[in-house]
């Protein structure tokens, strides 16, 4: 039994080897006359391609095969947002139309998430202040509810009481900084600048205890209505 396994063994080794390298030629010969028909197909599907394009004179046929491949690109979700979004940047004014694109598009120090009209009165003082030499920045603008309930949150800690936080914080439903009507203006010689000649363009300091916040209060050229105390009185 164990005696003529051996002498069998060189035989089926050899036939593999036979094997093996026939399959390999074969395969190769399979490869490259495969690599021919395609170079002879794709040379006859491009040369029928611009016959088909350029033959028939009005014919309706060649329409269906390039309004599918159209759809396909057109398919994927990135390429409608990839091209409405250049469309936004360039284009701010297309942005005042819609009030929910200002409240979360915007950050807090931007004068985009103002209202229409302070914006309006600040980008003009900004500009002459710029002129003149007093660098001006917007330190809180419009800000959302939650921030503004955080804000007061934290104010009713540190003042104990709602009658004592309400002098410097008010709640969301009645912060004007909710509605974007409200701006905190820095530095401190803008904080000044802006006392002393916003009434020209409509914009008024409003509270003795917050030389910082200014808001709308009357037109252009108008005097500005005497301080208040703080933001309490307007709850009275
Ligand atoms: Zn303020």
């Amino acid at each position: 039994m164990t005696n003529d396994l051996p002498p069998r063994r060189p035989f089926s080794v050899r036939a593999r080897l036979l094997s093996v390298t026939g399959v390999v030629v074969v395969a190769s010969l399979l490869i490259w006359h495969a690599q021919v028909i395609d170079l002879l197909s794709f040379d006859s599907d491009a040369d029928k391609q611009p016959v088909v394009a350029g033959g028939p004179n009005g014919s309706p046929p060649p329409a269906p095969p390039t309004r599918k491949p159209v759809r396909k690109t057109a398919a994927p979700v990135e390429t409608p947002t990839s091209e409405s979004k250049p469309k936004k940047t360039p284009s701010p004014e297309a942005t005042k139309s819609s009030r929910n694109e200002e409240k979360t598009q915007y950050s807090e120090e931007s004068i985009e998430g103002l209202g229409p009209v302070l914006r309006g009165r600040l980008r003009k003082a900004m500009a002459v202040a710029k002129a003149q030499g007093v660098p001006m920045r917007i330190n809180s603008g419009r800000r959302s509810a939650t921030k503004q309930q955080r804000l007061f949150d934290e104010a009713l800690q540190k003042y104990g009481s709602y009658k004592a936080a309400i002098r410097w914080v008010l709640p969301p439903d009645k912060s004007e900084h909710v509605h974007g009507r409200a701006v905190d203006i820095a530095p401190q010689p803008a904080m000044a600048w802006l006392e002393r000649v916003g009434w020209k363009y409509g914009i008024c300091r409003v509270y003795e205890n917050e030389p910082w916040h200014f808001e709308a209060l009357r037109a252009p050229g108008r005097k500005c209505p005497p301080l208040q105390t703080s933001s309490a009185a307007e709850l009275g």
